[in-house]
């Protein structure tokens, strides 16, 4: 599986933004309001994967419950999948708890699911598979 991007949660998404376009020598190229996650979002390639800025829209948010237990930092690695669903199953089967049921919609046009921290050694990890 392919690391196709790090997500990184921050408080502010502007001005993570301008630290990491310093950083990485490249600009954003695309932010996206995730309604249904409650976040925003902003992309930056770097090689072959990309990072993901992760910001807060809603106190609800996975995003802002994170940054209230564990401050800013890296929140996720997303593997990319060539199909999710068969993906899910293997890992369920393999006894991984699965943070969806179903595929969700994420950022960058993907099909989203997410594996709990606890059954990778404290790291949460995406699987996303490009969507239709
Ligand atoms: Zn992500």
């Amino acid at each position: 599986m392919k690391v196709e991007h790090i997500g990184i949660a921050v408080k502010n998404v502007d001005s993570a933004i301008k630290i990491y376009e310093k950083l990485l020598n490249t600009k954003c190229y695309k932010t996206e309001n995730v309604e249904n996650e409650h976040v925003l979002t902003a992309f930056f390639r770097t090689g072959d994967s990309k990072v993901e800025l992760l910001e807060a829209t809603s106190s609800d948010s996975a995003i802002a419950k994170f940054i209230n237990k564990r401050g800013e930092g890296l929140h996720h690695i997303a593997f990319e999948v060539d199909n999710i669903e068969q993906e899910m199953k293997r890992l369920e089967n393999e006894g991984f708890r699965l943070l969806n049921n179903r595929p969700v919609k994420g950022a960058d046009n993907k099909l989203v699911a997410f594996i709990h921290p606890k059954d990778n050694h404290g790291v949460l990890i995406e699987l996303c598979q490009a969507a239709e």
